[in-house]
């Protein structure tokens, strides 16, 4: 019984809505929820996913926090705001969704296999670089992901669009060198440390 207990209270964390109020983007917004359903039921993706938004924002409620910041759910989201604009109390659905997949990334907690997450780390270091994205050297990252034979597969699977973008000018087999970033590089990547250090110092936190 008493294992039991502990692991019920370990599952059901009551603390966890006060966690995402103080590090989650509008993650204040939770506790409005009246669990109506009409985002879940807007949401176009929302049947295909583990938890849709009004079910997360109940594990949120219940502690579960586990379960919601190892979810795959949150970053399905296309930011599509069919929930916003549909929630009779208002709430920032969307912001919520992505500030949840942000904070449990920061916790290294978020799924590591996810498409989405993927893609969005080989985004952000390709555009990092330079300012502006690379657009040749994004697709090949993408292809080749996985390793050189899923890469090559998926080469070939595409081949036919890829041969298309070639005779209509949408792709330039010599983007990887022609490409250019800002004028001012330097600039941003001393703005991004800028932004980095400000960001570490919000790190406190209220876990
Ligand atoms: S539509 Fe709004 S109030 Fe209704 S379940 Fe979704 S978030 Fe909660
Ligand atoms: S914004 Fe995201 S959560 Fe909201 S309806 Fe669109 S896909 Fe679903």
């Amino acid at each position: 019984m008493g294992d039991l207990n502990t692991s019920m209270i370990e599952k059901y964390r009551n603390d966890f809505l006060k966690e995402v109020e103080a590090n989650v983007e509008e993650g204040q917004w939770v506790k409005m929820c009246m669990q109506c359903g009409v985002c879940s039921g807007s949401c176009p993706l929302g049947p295909s996913w583990e938890h849709p938004p009004q079910e997360i924002f109940m594990m949120i409620r219940a502690g579960r926090r586990d379960e919601v910041l190892k979810s795959e759910s949150m970053w399905m989201c296309t930011s599509c705001y069919n929930c916003i604009v549909r929630c009779p109390r208002e709430l920032p659905i969307t912001h919520i969704m992505h500030g949840l997949a942000n904070y449990a990334h920061r916790l290294g907690l978020a799924p590591k296999m996810n498409p989405t997450r993927r893609f969005a780390k080989i985004f952000w270091d390709n555009i990092a670089k330079s300012g502006r994205v690379n657009e040749l050297e994004l697709s090949m990252r993408l292809y080749f992901m996985d390793g050189f034979k899923s890469g090559v597969q998926k080469g070939l699977e595409m081949k036919d669009i890829g041969i298309g973008m070639l005779k209509t000018g949408r792709l330039n087999p010599f983007g990887l060198f022609a490409h250019k970033g800002c004028k001012d590089i330097k600039g941003i990547h001393k703005m991004l440390k800028k932004a980095y250090e400000i960001e570490d110092r919000k790190k406190g936190f209220v876990a």
